[in-house]
């Protein structure tokens, strides 16, 4: 079998090799090495890749990724998947969405895709990851969360031709309902537009809620899903489940709050809301009624802000634009 190697993680048969990619140095010296599982089957198929963490405390994508490959048989799998569950480790570790040692530049891994050999810490990581993923990838599913243990949406890149069926394969293969094709001038130095542009077909998943916001149950659903697209992938065998329509986007709309106070919710992520739907409601620290949010546009909510502590431009909700059943 001819050798796959990346970093240190070197497989040349079936079975799962793992190790460690380097993708820069920290401030003391110490080298950021990420962890890599290789899943290689025992026939030949597709390179599926699959990340999680490009914001670093969004873990249950690690999680339904370890899943996956704790439930993976190599002995029935055509192709490889490689996985990097734990992508932004600088910002794992310190259970946060961007990178430290980032001073002014922000750091937000998810928007400096293909990266810069001689950039910031974020750039080099950036570069160090997409070249193995360019190199490697057949196809990429990135793992997010949201806001709240309830958050179930996801995203393909709707590129032109066979790079976008592909991808909307993938959306319809995991199956959540609510689902945006996203135009591909959207989220510009995402791994997501980045592979699309070089010709990866590309699927983001939006499950649970950022730190421990998250279930057993979503993993165990998520790892199933992700099973499923293997089989659509003819990666693995068995009957593809069919999820049945989803709920596509013309686009998402972020809706900031104005206001502080104490907030608590009125609606779930799923729910179907209209312009003036009361999205929560919020109070005063003498416990009264202080008023309430209210959706300013018709869609789906796709996050909502958890509560309890609101802050003057927080995110107040997240919601999908034009809901149609596809
Ligand atoms: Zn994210």
């Amino acid at each position: 079998m001819k050798e796959i190697k990346i970093g240190s993680a070197v497989s040349t048969a079936a079975g799962i090799a793992k190790g460690r990619l380097k993708v820069g140095d920290l401030p003391d010296g110490r080298p950021v090495e990420i962890p890599v599982l290789i899943g290689r089957g025992a026939k030949d198929g597709p390179t599926l890749w699959l990340h999680g963490c490009v914001h670093g405390n969004e873990y249950c994508g690690t999680f339904i990724i370890h899943q996956l490959f704790r439930d993976l048989n190599t002995d029935s799998l055509s192709g490889t998947v490689v996985a990097l569950p734990a992508l932004n480790l600088t910002a794992f570790r310190k259970n946060q969405r961007m990178s430290p040692f980032e001073g002014y530049g922000g750091g937000d891994l998810n928007r400096c895709f293909p990266g810069k050999a001689d950039g910031s810490l974020t750039e080099q990581m950036a570069h160090a990851i997409y070249s193995e993923l360019k190199q490697h990838a057949d196809f990429l599913i990135d793992f997010h969360t949201a806001m709240t243990a309830d958050v179930r949406w996801a995203l393909f890149a709707n590129a032109e031709g066979e790079v976008g069926k592909k991808a909307e394969g993938l959306a319809r293969a995991f199956g959540y309902n609510s689902t945006l094709p996203a135009p591909t001038d959207i989220l510009g130095g995402s791994a997501l537009m980045t592979a699309a542009k070089d010709g990866i077909p590309s699927y983001i998943v939006e499950a649970g809620g950022k730190g421990p916001a998250f279930t057993p149950e979503a993993v165990a659903d998520g790892a199933e899903r992700l099973a499923n697209v293997l089989r659509h992938l003819e990666m693995l065998p068995g009957a593809v489940t069919d999820y049945g329509p989803l709920t596509y986007f013309s686009n998402f709309a972020w809706v900031m709050s104005t206001r502080g106070g104490l907030f608590q919710r009125a609606v779930q992520c799923g729910d179907r809301i209209e312009e003036g739907t009361v999205l929560g409601q919020y109070y005063d620290l003498h416990g009264g009624l202080d008023g309430e949010a209210v959706s300013p546009h018709a869609g789906v909510v796709l996050a909502i802000h958890p509560g309890p502590l609101m802050a003057n431009g927080e995110t107040l909700i997240h919601i999908g634009l034009d809901p149609r059943e596809v």
